[in-house]
């Protein structure tokens, strides 16, 4: 039996083999930039590399995401490497469609390569009498909560359940037979001083989609006839902008969003005005607390105009908890790739403001989430770009991989003692259940 420094020196030897070969696969998914729930073409791309590696896989999951398998020679338990398939729109981005306005300023295209690179380095070791337990390549569409409207009408016409991507893998039972799971993030050198970040944690967050409701009447002729639905959402942006004030600087709350319609003629009284917006916060209750802030709000805007307001609240993003032991591992063998002088560790509270699905996914397993710096620019911006394809692809590879390797060597002893000692926040149905529950519809009517 090969020794584990023998197999991780394997693994390394093969991905760098492939490192053009994925490179290039993630300058193809950036230069064919699709948001999320609509990654067709980039799905049925990334399928003819799984088959390329010889990599029977399952298409189609929540719309467009996927799961392939190694399974070792051993039973144990499954480790599943997750890559992101979805951009953002950031329209004036270089490398946005210029149709759509989709781009990967997120740099969602590198962990597509890097969960690929992870294949590449483990598909040795399939069948192999060394590796006790399989590993779950996953791609999974939506993991930018976008295009509100288009998901809350796509779950009213029961095309999705939850409306994000790793939320609805976990509803669909993607994730049943997966026991722990491991992603990277690329990150700018704006944000991140080391090549390799770990630990910290993210905001959760609730989703609004917003409709004031008014009455159209000739603007010019008779606007007093009118009820106007843009002078509610202008009145209730404004008490939301009031609520600063009373807001913790350490409960991070994040209350934002944009007008996605401001009305049909500008001489007609606007009388349908939409807004997609995000409460964001450290803990569920902090959330719960801020989102309340906001329908008041937004009710205030309608009562103000007499108008109505329809709120749409949808289950979002839980806070990140990264799992101490796997993120360990993989610290010791992001260390021997770039040194570990090269690294940092955030502490648990460092909270990024921003938000994840996998946030979701740690409440109910083991999960590590570090970032890679390999970009300049601002996260989510037009000057967003990956500048270091190695450090954004290849290395990330080779560490995600020598860890399931610790993982699931040794008779997976490693990965089973870390489940043993690392009991998840909640059982999937409790996960559901408090999902469920933030799923709320509202109508309020400020004309009575
Ligand atoms: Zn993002
Ligand atoms: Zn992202």
């Amino acid at each position: 039996m090969p020794t584990i420094d023998e197999l991780k020196a394997q693994t390394q030897a093969a991905i760098d083999a492939r490192s053009e070969w994925l490179i290039d696969i993630a300058k193809t998914i950036l230069n064919n930039p699709e948001p999320g729930f609509m990654e067709v073409n980039t799905a049925r791309y990334v399928s003819e590399k799984f088959h390329e590696l010889d990599i029977a896989h399952e298409t189609g999951i929540a719309l467009t995401g996927m799961k392939g398998y190694i399974r070792g020679g051993q039973p144990g338990p499954t480790v599943a490497v997750i890559g992101e398939l979805d951009s953002l729109r950031v329209p004036g981005h270089p490398h946005a469609n210029p149709d759509t306005g989709a781009a990967h300023a997120c740099g969602h295209n590198c962990q597509i390569g890097m969960m690929l690179g992870a294949a590449v380095g483990l598909k040795m070791l399939e069948g192999h009498e060394a590796l006790a337990g399989n590993v779950a390549l996953m791609a999974l569409p939506a993991e930018e909560f976008i295009d509100v409207q288009d998901r809350w009408e796509m779950h009213q016409e029961g095309k999705l359940g939850f409306m994000a991507g790793k939320q609805e893998f976990i509803r669909l039972g993607a994730f049943d037979d997966v026991d722990m799971a491991m992603m990277m993030h690329t990150a700018s050198q704006s944000s991140e001083d080391a090549k390799f970040a770990f630990g910290g944690t993210s905001n959760g967050h609730v989703v609004k989609y917003v409709r004031f409701i008014g009455k159209s009447a000739h603007a010019g002729g008779a606007p007093y006839e009118g009820v106007n639905a843009l002078q509610a959402a202008v009145v209730a942006l404004n008490a939301l902008n009031h609520q600063r004030e009373t807001l913790r600087n350490e409960d991070t709350v994040r209350l934002h969003g944009i007008m996605t319609s401001g009305g049909a003629s500008v001489n007609a009284v606007p009388a349908d005005v939409r807004y997609e917006g995000r409460v964001r916060g450290r803990s569920i209750e902090i959330i719960a607390d801020a989102n309340e802030k906001m329908d008041r709000c937004l009710r205030a805007g309608a009562l103000a105009m007499g108008a109505q307001v329809n709120i749409v609240t949808m289950p979002g993003y839980l806070p990140m908890v990264n799992n101490v032991p796997m993120m360990d591992l993989m610290k010791d063998n992001a260390a021997r790739i770039v040194g570990e002088h090269n690294l940092m560790t955030h502490v648990p509270t460092r909270n990024r403001g921003g938000s994840t699905d996998m946030g979701d996914l740690s409440h109910i397993m083991p999960v590590v989430h570090p970032y890679t710096t390999a970009a300049t620019g601002s996260g989510h911006g037009t000057d967003y770009l990956i500048e270091d394809y190695v450090q954004a692809v290849v290395n990330p590879a080779k560490a995600m991989a020598m860890t399931v390797i610790d993982l699931l060597t040794g008779q997976g002893d490693k990965a089973k003692e870390i489940l043993d000692t690392s009991p998840p926040q909640m059982s999937k149905q409790q996960y559901l259940d408090l999902q469920n529950g933030r799923l709320v519809e509202e109508l309020y009517d400020g004309g009575r």
